[in-house]
């Protein structure tokens, strides 16, 4: 089967293979939808299917120009990912092994969300550098009767300056090159940059494909993965961050956090932030958060007596005592809560900050 790295995306996977065949791919794509549902690893495949030697749809993935794909050193493919400022005590060569590795880790698995280390804290931006390299790229001829591929990977995050100079090399489009971007936000790209694209949306994930993908790619034990396929929302991401180490523990931190959230004690209440932020960074923050959005979505149901519909039912006994103890709680405030804190934390605002306001609001939601 083509394409067998990107999960699901049927649709998505007839457009293309249809394109790819007649040879009419456009110029510029913009891939969107949720994060974690294969934006990047259908850019990485398509790559793969112009630059293989065998020509095999997505790759054969074994001879040297797929090989040299994947290794990220092949001449006509360029993967552009949002990166964090270098700190001024970081060498520059360690710099840039990190944001390579990282980079190597990504086409590894596309479905998996990048983390950096707490001294690359600020917020991942492409900034104008990285376009000029493109620019300078394509002024180089390619091989031959071969392709160029620009892959622009979570394209909410370029700069203005680097949106505006992206745009000149989308309004005049180099031949033989192929630009594709990818974002989860696609409003918050300049519409001038749109405009010049062709879109494709991606689907949320059935929680089958979810499923199959965790057991078949990444040997995850059957039970759990029908369990994480509930738990994502979709986004196969989400279930592989789940997989990871610590689910339990994050999962305790959320429950935990939820119950002091509701106490009318401020000090519980304080009690609970300081718990929850313990020195957590952002990514692990993130995956507690998308873990209280199920605990909550299973405490509807059980407000609205669909039990079968409960993915925790591990957890019944403590999601019943907050629902005995706080039946006036507001769950879809609260929902809307964990969202914007999931919102807040990728626009890198104050974690104790974010935190202690989500609490406030799961406690103001209590109140009648
Ligand atoms: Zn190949």
């Amino acid at each position: 089967m083509a394409f067998e790295t990107v999960f699901g995306q049927e649709r998505v996977k007839q457009i293309l293979t249809s394109s790819l065949k007649r040879n009419r791919l456009a110029h510029a794509y913009l891939f969107h939808g949720c994060p974690g549902v294969g934006k990047d690893a259908m850019g990485i495949a398509i790559a793969l299917s112009l630059i293989c030697q065998e020509k095999v749809l997505g790759g054969c993935r074994q001879c040297s120009a797929c090989l040299a794909v994947q290794r990220l050193e092949h001449p006509c493919f360029h993967f552009i990912l949002p990166v964090p400022t270098r700190p001024k005590t970081m060498q520059e060569r360690e710099y840039m092994d990190i944001l390579r590795d990282r980079a190597l880790q990504r086409i590894g698995n596309p479905y998996k969300a990048i983390t950096y280390s707490p001294e690359l804290s600020t917020l991942p931006i492409i900034g104008i550098d990285q376009v000029r390299l493109m620019k300078q790229e394509v002024i180089l001829k390619v091989a031959g009767s071969g392709h160029r591929l620009f892959l622009v990977s979570q394209a909410e995050k370029l700069t203005l300056s680097a949106a505006n100079s992206l745009l000149k090399l989308l309004e005049e489009p180099p031949p033989n090159t192929l630009i594709i971007l990818t974002t989860s936000l696609p409003g918050q790209l300049l519409n001038t940059i749109v405009s010049r694209c062709q879109m494709i949306r991606f689907d949320t994930l059935q929680e089958e494909a979810i499923e199959n993908a965790l057991i078949q790619k990444w040997n995850v034990r059957q039970d759990r993965a029908k369990f994480f396929a509930k738990m994502a929302g979709g986004s196969l991401q989400t279930a592989f961050n789940f997989t990871e180490d610590g689910f339990e523990e994050k999962r305790q931190a959320a429950l935990s956090f939820l119950s002091d959230s509701l106490d009318p004690d401020i000090l519980n209440r304080l009690n609970g932030v300081e718990k929850l932020l313990n020195g957590r960074d952002r990514s692990e923050l993130q995956f507690i958060l998308q873990i209280i959005l199920v605990l909550l979505r299973d405490l509807l149901h059980l407000k609205s007596e669909n039990r079968e519909m409960l993915i925790n039912i591990d957890c019944l006994n403590h999601l019943k005592h907050i629902h005995t103890k706080w039946p006036q709680f507001d769950v879809e405030t609260g929902m809307n809560g964990v969202e914007e804190a999931i919102d807040l934390i990728e626009k890198n605002v104050y974690l104790a900050l974010v935190v202690t306001s989500l609490s406030q609001k799961f406690n103001g939601a209590t109140a009648h």
